[in-house]
C-alpha cells in the first residue's frame, strides 16, 4: 500500500510526485509511456510557471524571451517589451524527463503501466486496477492524484466527465530556418479562425503552432504549411504534432473522495493563449500540499484533502475566470481588441506584471 499513487508525469504529476518523496511519503508514479517521450507542447514557460518550479531548470532553457511580436489582423503589428523576461522556451520531452528524474531523486517510485481498467474507493483508500500484457494487476494507496492530461481517464472513471471540460485543440510542428534565433517569438492573430499561430524561436528551427479557441476548430497539416510557406518561405515541416488543451467553463471539478484532479485532467489550462503548464504546476503542488497536511493526523477525515485542495486552487479559477472573459472578447473583436492592446500604456503594464511573475487577477487588480 502506497501513501499516494499519481497518474501522469507531465508537470502536474511530477511536481506532484517531487514533493511528495521529498516530504517522505511512499509515492508510485505512473504513465503509459517510457520517458525520455515525445510531447506536443511549444514549452513556452512564462515567468509565473517558473517561479513555481521547486527545483532549478535553468539548463534546459534554449532561449529567453524579453520581446514579443503580436500580429493584429489586417496584418499590422506591435511589440511587447520587457526589461526581464517574458518567457523562457523549453523542449517538453527534456523537461518532462528531468522533472521526472528529480521526482525519483526525492524518494518517488516510477512506473510504466498499461491500461487503467478500474478505480474504486472505500474508507481507507483507494484500488486501481491496470492490465497489461493480458494480466491484471491491482495496486492500493490512501490517495490518487489524477495528473493524466486532457484525455484523463481519471476523470471518466469518477464521473468528471459531467463537469463542463472543453477541450481546445492545438497543433504544432518544427521548421528548419537559417538565424532560427533572430526570429522574435510571434503571436499571430492576423488570419480568420479564432484562435491564433505562434512562432517560437530555438537555437536550429522555430516552432510553429496553431491553437483553436473554439473546441471545434479546424486544424490540420495543410495550414501550418500554408501557414510556413507565408510567413517563413518554407514548406519543410517536422515532428508535426497535435493534442487537446483541456479548460473549462462554469465549475471545475477537482475530484472526488480520495482521488484529486490536477493540471489538463482537472481542466485547468487558460483558455485565452492555451497556457496549461503554469496551472499544472500550481494545482500539482496545491494537490501535494493538501495530500501532506492530511496524512496521518488523525483529526482530518480523507476528505478534508480535497476540501483543502479545493479552497487552495480559489485564487487559480478566479483567474480562469478572468482569461475565459478576456477569450471571450479577444475572439468575438479580434480588431478591436488587438487595437487596443497596441496602446503603449495597456501592453507596457501587461508585460511588466508578466515579467515579474504576476497572475492575471494581480495585474488586473488596479483597474
Ligand atoms: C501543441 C501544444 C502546445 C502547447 N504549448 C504550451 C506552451 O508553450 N506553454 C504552456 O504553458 N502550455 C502549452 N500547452 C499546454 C500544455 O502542454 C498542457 O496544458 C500541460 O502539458 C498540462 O500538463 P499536465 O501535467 O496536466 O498533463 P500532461 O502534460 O498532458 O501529462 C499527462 C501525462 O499523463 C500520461 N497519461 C495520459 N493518459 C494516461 C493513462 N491512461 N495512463 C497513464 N498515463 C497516462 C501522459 O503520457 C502524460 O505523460 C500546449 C499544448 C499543446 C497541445
Amino acid at each position: 500500500m502506497y501513501d499516494v499513487i499519481i497518474i501522469g508525469a507531465g508537470p502536474a504529476g511530477t511536481v506532484a510526485g517531487y514533493l511528495l518523496g521529498r516530504a517522505g511519503l511512499s509515492v508510485l508514479l505512473l504513465d503509459r509511456k517510457d520517458f525520455p517521450r515525445k510531447k506536443a507542447c511549444a514549452g513556452g514557460i512564462t515567468p509565473k510557471a517558473m517561479a513555481l518550479f521547486p527545483f532549478d531548470i535553468s539548463c534546459l532553457i534554449r532561449r529567453t524571451c524579453r520581446e514579443v511580436k503580436i500580429i493584429r489582423p489586417g496584418n499590422a503589428s506591435f511589440t511587447v517589451k520587457a526589461k526581464a523576461p517574458l518567457c523562457y522556451i523549453t523542449k517538453r520531452m527534456d523537461l518532462d524527463a528531468y522533472s521526472l528524474e528529480k521526482a525519483v531523486q526525492a524518494g518517488c517510485r516510477f512506473r510504466k503501466i498499461g491500461r487503467i481498467i478500474r478505480l474504486d474507493q472505500d474508507d481507507c483508500g483507494v484500488n486501481l486496477t491496470l492490465s497489461s500484457d493480458g494480466k491484471t494487476d491491482i495496486l492500493r494507496a490512501g490517495y490518487l492524484i489524477g495528473a493524466d492530461g486532457a484525455n484523463s481517464k481519471i476523470r471518466r472513471l469518477i464521473g468528471g466527465q459531467k463537469s463542463r471540460i472543453i477541450k481546445l485543440p492545438a497543433l504544432e510542428a518544427d521548421v528548419p530556418v537559417k538565424n532560427a534565433g533572430l526570429h522574435p517569438m510571434t503571436f499571430d492573430f492576423s488570419r480568420d479562425i479564432q484562435g491564433y499561430y505562434w512562432i517560437f524561436p530555438r537555437k536550429t528551427h522555430v516552432n510553429i503552432g496553431i491553437f483553436s479557441a473554439m473546441p471545434n476548430g479546424t486544424m490540420n497539416r495543410d495550414l501550418l504549411k500554408n501557414y510556413a510557406e507565408d510567413r517563413l518561405k518554407t514548406d519543410i515541416l517536422s515532428d508535426v504534432k497535435g493534442y487537446p488543451i483541456a479548460t473549462s467553463y462554469g465549475k471545475v471539478h477537482l475530484g472526488t473522495g480520495r482521488v484529486l484532479l490536477a493540471g489538463d485532467a482537472a481542466g485547468l489550462a487558460e483558455p485565452l493563449l492555451g497556457e496549461g503548464i503554469y496551472s499544472a504546476l500550481k494545482s500539482g503542488i496545491l494537490s501535494a500540499r493538501a495530500i501532506e497536511h492530511t496524512v496521518g493526523r488523525k483529526l482530518f477525515t480523507p476528505s478534508d484533502a480535497l476540501g483543502f485542495y479545493r479552497q487552495a486552487l480559489g485564487a487559480l479559477q478566479l483567474d480562469l475566470r478572468l482569461y475565459r472573459c478576456c477569450a471571450s472578447i479577444l475572439y468575438q473583436f479580434p480588431k478591436w481588441s488587438l487595437a487596443l492592446g497596441s496602446c503603449n500604456i495597456l501592453h507596457n503594464c501587461f508585460s511588466r506584471g508578466y515579467s515579474t511573475g504576476k497572475t492575471l487577477h494581480e495585474i488586473l487588480m488596479p483597474f
